[in-house]
Formats: C-alpha cells, structure tokens, sequence
C-alpha cells in the first residue's frame, strides 16, 4: 500500500464514523465483466488508430452492444496525422431518455501507436473501452430522464509527439460536428486509465466544478473517498474540446501511473474493483446531474 493510500483510507474512515456516509448500497456495476471485456480487447494486441486491431476493438465493442440490444452507430471519418492520412472511427451507442437533451459518457478506445515497443494499453486505452460496455449495459436497464450517448473515441493518443493537432483526433471531430449542427451535449464526463489497481483520482484543474464535485460526492457516499483525492492536476483528454465549446464537461483520470506509455502497461496492473468503483460512482452521481441541469438549464441547448 501507498502512503497516498494509506492516508486516503484513513480520512475514509473518519468520514464514516462521523456518519457523513449515509447507507445507500452502490448501484450495480459489474466489475468483473468490465474486467473480461478488458482481458478481451488487450488480447487482440496493439490497438493504434486506423489498425486491424483498431477495427476488431470496434467490431468487439458493437457485437457487445448488438448482444444487449442495444443501438450505436459507428461515424468513421478521414483524417491527416504525421503518418499520413488515416481513417478512424468513433462509436456511438444511443440509450434514448425521456428528453432529447443529451449526456456524453466517453472514452477513447485507441491505444497509443509506438514504433519501438509493443504497447496492449491496458490501462490507456483498455479501461476506458471495457467500462463503458459495461456502463452502456447498466444504464439501459434504469429509468432515465435524459438521453445518454456513450461514445468510444478514435485517436485520443498523438501519433508522435502531444500537440493541438496530433491528439484528440474522435474528440476533435465530434464536438465540431455537433457544435455545427447545434446538436452539443448538455453535460460530458470523460473516463480514461481508470483501471489502475493502485486507484487514486484527482480533480482534473480545468473541468467544470460541479460536475466534478458532484462525482465526488457520490463517491464519498459510497465509501470510495479514499479512491478521489482532494488535490487538482491539469489533463486535457477527450473532454477538453467540449470545454472549449462552452459543454459542461469533466474527466475521470488516474494519472499516476507509472506505466504509463510503456510496454509494462499490462494486465496485471489493472483490476476489476477499481473499474468497478469507477463504475458506481459515475452511476450514482447521474441522477444528481440530471437534477442539475434540469434544475439550472445550464449548458448549451440543441
Ligand atoms: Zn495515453
């Protein structure tokens, strides 16, 4: 154990037993299954966007979908990088409320493409697929009042190095399209490396507070406090292009990770209870962000 974790679970101690942590069982969520979607997608190796591998991961992610019976789209698209022009493809699965208004749940499916070393992407990559096939499954089966989009992104990863226009390729492409369509969410949360087994989250410095505060909340009612940390780190990932536009959004990461970009970002160093914590917790604060956009009307309208 960590001495960060070892703090944190001590302030989660403390919490509850100044009953701070109302008893409210988690809402279900299946950390084992997100695990063996994980397993699954790892084993058809590299995943870089435009791949063969790319295009399985897909095709893995839609059979899953189709099997819940649930609908998605897939929305290809050509786009230059500093390897030429390539073809990528976001996934869209469709979960229709009693509203229009839509709330983005994301992730990018790609893995990172290296010339050197052979990179599963485990974590980077792998966590964010797996979870959001199995939130894509629990979320049919509730009553919603806003409809959920949950979108697997393209080309999150720079081909080489991080710049404006090498990185966020699906993100990019998507909020520019819905921005020109005035089509934007209301709200948009982005998970990415939530898989690490040694979990620990930090406020991301640049994402809307109350969102942000609102999945803390929740996760402090759920007794998963010590796994979201109290100080802030700046990220941009898939959220960021909403942001811009002015979309409420927020992002999930655990950015400590050592393993980061290597070729030891591996199974073993992800866990089915860390999914599955990520898992309730973003299930549980739903409600909560429904009720205020509902209640503020905040965020840009279609
Ligand atoms: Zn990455």
């Amino acid at each position: 154990m960590s001495a960060r974790h070892a703090v944190a679970g001590v302030l989660a101690l403390g919490a509850l037993t100044l009953g701070t942590c109302p008893a409210r069982p988690a809402p279900p969520f299946d950390g084992a299954a997100a695990l063996r979607h994980l397993e699954r997608v790892v084993a058809l190796g590299p995943r870089p966007a435009g791949s063969p591998a790319s295009a399985r991961t897909r095709a893995y992610i839609l059979g899953e979908l189709r099997a819940a019976s649930i609908t998605a789209r897939v929305e290809p698209f050509e786009t230059d990088t500093p390897h030429g022009r390539l073809t990528m493809a976001n996934v869209v699965a469709v979960l229709p409320g009693r509203r229009p208004d839509v709330i983005l749940i994301g992730g990018h499916y790609d893995t990172k493409w290296f010339r050197e070393i052979t990179f599963v992407g485990a974590n980077d990559g792998g966590s964010s697929t797996a979870l959001l096939i199995e939130l894509a499954r629990r979320l049919r089966d509730r009553p919603r009042a806003y409809t959920y989009w949950i979108v697997w992104f393209d080309g999150e990863e720079a081909r080489e190095s991080w710049t404006a226009a090498d990185s966020l390729y699906g993100s990019r492409r998507m909020a520019a399209e819905l921005a020109r369509t005035r089509r934007l969410p209301r709200a948009v949360i982005v998970a990415d490396m939530i898989g690490d087994r040694d979990l620990g989250i930090r406020r991301e410095a640049s994402s809307t507070r109350w969102l942000t505060e609102t999945l803390w909340a929740s996760a402090a009612r759920l007794g998963h406090g010590g796994f979201f940390l109290g100080d802030a780190l700046g990220v941009e990932d898939d959220h960021a292009p909403f942001l811009r536009l002015g979309v409420p959004a927020t992002l999930l990461i655990d950015f400590d990770f050592p393993p980061w970009h290597t070729s030891e970002d591996t199974l073993d160093k992800v866990s089915a209870q860390s999914l599955a914590v990520v898992g309730r917790v973003l299930l549980d604060a739903l409600p909560a962000i429904e009720e205020t956009l509902t209640r503020t009307g905040s965020g840009p309208r279609p």
